[in-house]
């Protein structure tokens, strides 16, 4: 660094609201401080981490007193160039503050003020001056003393060059410790967890996986960035595919990057990496313990795997040389963060690859309409894989029509249950052709999964009499019966009450459970079939922290015949022996007020039927419906995506939807309803002042609302929104972050912006 220049340093504290800071570079760090280091600062009175954003000869803002960097706790970036230049690519896209996007980037670990220590390793001869000194030092502290220590005790001295010294010697060690490590040793290192054997011969790749493993291998031979669009069927060998490029790329002794909605629900996939790339595996996610997951970071950064797997905030991995990143179902909306930075994995994929320069893979059954989209529009580069692997067949799907089964099927009074003393109103849940399916499936012990996307045992308690619903205390919502846990619970926010018979309304003992949940399913299908082990897979079921992993591996080895879920079992798993798949009410997810509510509903069910018919014997779905003549459950019958696609193309466009346009919701919320309604209304009166004042691209801007949010009130605090949409990204984002200024931060209410929203619930 040339004398004069780096004399102060804009540092991030990883924190949601706080702005780069300017601080001095003390004359003993000038020569090793660089842009992605971390630095102990002051802040106020206490003493924080931040990252080192820019340097400059001068301070910008020419205050009169810039407090001096305390430490610089690295000896190189621990974000190189690319991945803070993904930060700040992030920061402006998603309307955030770099503070934000770091604290998402930075593991837990490596946010508190670490230390580093200082460990003898070997006695040398004692050498004259600092080095002996610091030895003598070491010595008499039993080997071990924090650098923080020794810089007390040599004020004033180079010790990073005489640690460096030292280190070349063999005499010492540097470790670096985070206050959390000290604290939980016990589980210390993430390391490699139990191994099973994922068979490891090597297939012959099928004509179309050869096809696509050629495509994206060119790109990497010639090291270029370009975004491949994997289209494959359910059990089409996608996951091959990626396992072939993913060796390709170690060859070239680069690191690849595969992301996945949620490591826990995909064990077969660890295990198949695990077992191709044995010791090389890097796993991040947030089931994690800090100190692991700050373990499995330094081990990615020190080039120690070859493949880093991980959810969403994976991304930010600091792989030092990406070959290549990989999006598995790419559709998924978990790859979407819901609350602080509200970033979206997949999109933030392609962002990093285009910055390094080199592919990125998306892959799905069920391609998301905005990626297909890219590919019609020769963005994205799309490529198929349109049959089962070893010619097995897609699984036959029927649809049962649910309202001639209620009108016509059996009503017979033991389909009713009995629920707290009242009739349950939920009757015929099984359709007689599903109800015979599952019992002969049974008989032939093959296994049976069955799909319903709302836990606990009835949707709501209701008043025969009054009418009066038992409603969340801090949601504008109605709470859900759980019948083994004996209560309400609000399932947006968590609240729970004993379950009541009493009506609060009218105060006669008239509630009842009205809908039902998988807990009725389980239970009505331990009914139907007394002999079969029955097991349940949602949120109440996985709670604990390994339950969800022993559900998946019994349901593997097929000690369980029918499995009931939610949502969670329909991702990712390949298990031979289940046949039948069975959807209890497909409705549910298309009658949410969210213009993907088809989209979703055809990725669900597709993916759910997805998982019969895998192994020797050929797969069967039952999907129960009101609605079997809409357009998505026709093309799921016959396992047609472009079908679907075309027909959700003209809806998006109809009502320039994404992909047809950009959206960004804004929404204020706060303690008080009638504050937050003012705000808003103010707010969308200013919008509209200022799109008009402004250039002419704001003009094509609609701004939809200010409305109340469809959850009016959640976790006690009102919501009220405006959409902003408009044909391109710049001017809406333009105009939504005029809405920072507008509403000014205050103590009571906090505006968020949500950019590209997946959730406007
Ligand atoms: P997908 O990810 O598309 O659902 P997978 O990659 O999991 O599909 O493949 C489904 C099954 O087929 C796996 O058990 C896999 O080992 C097997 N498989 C994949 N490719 C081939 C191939 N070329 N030949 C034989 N079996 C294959
Ligand atoms: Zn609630």
């Amino acid at each position: 660094m040339p004398s004069g220049e780096g004399r102060f340093a804009q540092v991030i504290i990883p924190s949601p609201l706080k702005e780069p800071l300017t601080y001095a570079i003390p004359p003993a760090l000038q020569d090793q401080l660089n842009i992605g280091m971390r630095v102990l600062v002051p802040l106020g009175t206490r003493k924080v981490t931040g990252v080192v954003a820019s340097l400059s000869p001068k301070s910008l803002l020419e205050l009169k007193e810039i407090k001096e960097i305390l430490a610089c706790l690295d000896d190189r970036p621990i974000l190189d160039a690319s991945l803070m230049e993904l930060s700040r690519w992030t920061s402006q896209y998603y309307l955030s503050t770099m503070g934000e996007v770091l604290y998402t980037v930075l593991p837990p670990g490596l946010r508190v003020a670490s230390q580093k220590f200082v460990l003898q390793t070997k006695s040398v001869p004692m050498a004259p001056g600092l080095d002996g000194e610091i030895l003598e030092e070491l010595h008499k502290k039993k080997g071990k003393a924090s650098l923080k220590t020794l810089r007390r005790r040599f004020p004033g001295a180079d010790l990073y060059r005489a640690m460096e010294r030292l280190v070349a010697r063999g005499a010492v060690m540097v470790q670096e410790r985070s206050v959390r490590i000290q604290k939980k040793e016990r589980d210390d290192v993430a390391g490699e967890e139990e191994t099973r054997t994922a068979d490891v011969q090597s297939l012959t790749l099928t004509a179309e996986q050869q096809k696509a493993c050629d495509a994206v291998q060119e790109r990497l031979e010639n090291g270029r960035f370009e975004t491949f669009l994997l289209h494959g069927v359910t059990g089409s060998g996608k996951t091959e595919v990626y396992l072939r490029l993913m060796e390709e790329v170690r060859r070239s002794g680069r690191c690849s990057l595969i992301l996945t909605p949620e490591i826990s629900l995909t064990p077969q996939l660890l295990d198949r990496l695990r077992a191709r790339f044995p010791g090389r595996v890097g796993v991040l996610h947030s089931a994690l313990s800090p100190s692991q997951r700050w373990a499995e970071w330094w081990r990615i950064l020190d080039g120690k795997v070859d493949v880093v797997v991980g959810a969403r905030s994976a991304v930010f991995a600091p792989i030092p040389d990406l070959g290549l990143t990989v999006v598995d179902e790419e559709h998924d909306s978990s790859y979407k963060q819901e609350d602080g930075l509200r970033y979206h994995a997949r999109d933030l994929a392609v962002v990093r690859g285009s910055i390094i320069g080199s592919p990125v893979l998306l892959g799905s059954a069920t391609p998301s309409v905005e990626s297909f989209e890219n590919c019609r529009r020769g963005r994205y580069r799309l490529l198929e894989l349109t049959k089962r692997v070893e010619q097995k067949p897609l699984p036959s799907v029927e649809v049962i029509d649910l309202r001639a089964e209620i009108r016509y099927g059996p009503r017979k009074t033991e389909d009713r249950q009995r629920v707290m003393g009242h009739q349950s109103s939920a009757i015929g849940l099984f359709s007689s052709r599903l109800k015979e399916a599952l019992q002969e499936n049974f008989r032939r012990s093959q296994q049976s999964l069955i799909f319903l996307n709302r836990r606990g045992f009835a949707h709501f308690l209701q008043c025969r009499l009054c009418g009066f619903v038992l409603r969340c205390s801090h949601c504008s919502v109605a709470m859900t019966f759980h019948l083994k846990q004996r209560a309400v619970l609000c399932h947006h926010c968590g609240f729970r009450k004993p379950a009541i018979q009493l009506c609060p309304g009218c105060g006669n003992i008239s509630l009842s459970a009205v809908g039902f949940g998988t807990e009725q399913i389980e239970q009505e299908l331990n009914q139907l079939l007394p002999e079969a082990r029955v097991a349940r897979m949602d949120r109440d079921t996985t709670r604990k922290r390994g339950s969800q992993e022993r559900l998946i591996r019994g349901w593997e080895k097929g000690e369980i015949h029918v499995l009931v879920g939610t949502q969670m079992i329909t991702k990712g798993h390949d298990i031979a022996g289940v046949t039948l798949v069975g959807a209890i009410l497909a409705d549910l997810s298309l009658n949410l007020p969210d213009f993907r509510a088809a989209e979703k509903t055809f990725q669900l069910l597709s993916q759910v039927a997805g998982r019969a018919g895998r192994g020797r014997e050929p797969g069967r779905v039952i999907i129960q419906t009101y609605v079997p003549d809409h357009y998505t459950i026709q093309h799921v019958i016959t396992h047609d995506y472009k079908g679907f696609f075309d027909s959700e193309l003209e809806f998006r466009r109809s009502m320039s939807y994404p992909p047809f346009s950009r959206l960004v919701h804004l929404r204020l919320e706060g303690p008080k309803a009638q504050e937050v309604q003012a705000k808003m209304k103010e707010l969308g009166i200013e919008l509209g002042a200022r799109q008009r004042r402004g250039p002419n691209t704001l003009e094509e801007i609609e701004i939809l609302g200010p409305a109340p949010a469809p959850i009016e009130k959640l976790r006690g605090r009102y919501r009220w929104q405006i959409l902003l949409k408009g044909k391109k990204s710049a001017p809406v984002l333009e105009l939504a972050r005029q809405a920072r200024k507008i509403i000014p931060r205050s103590r009571h209410t906090r505006l968020y912006i949500d950019v590209d929203p997946y959730n406007m619930l």
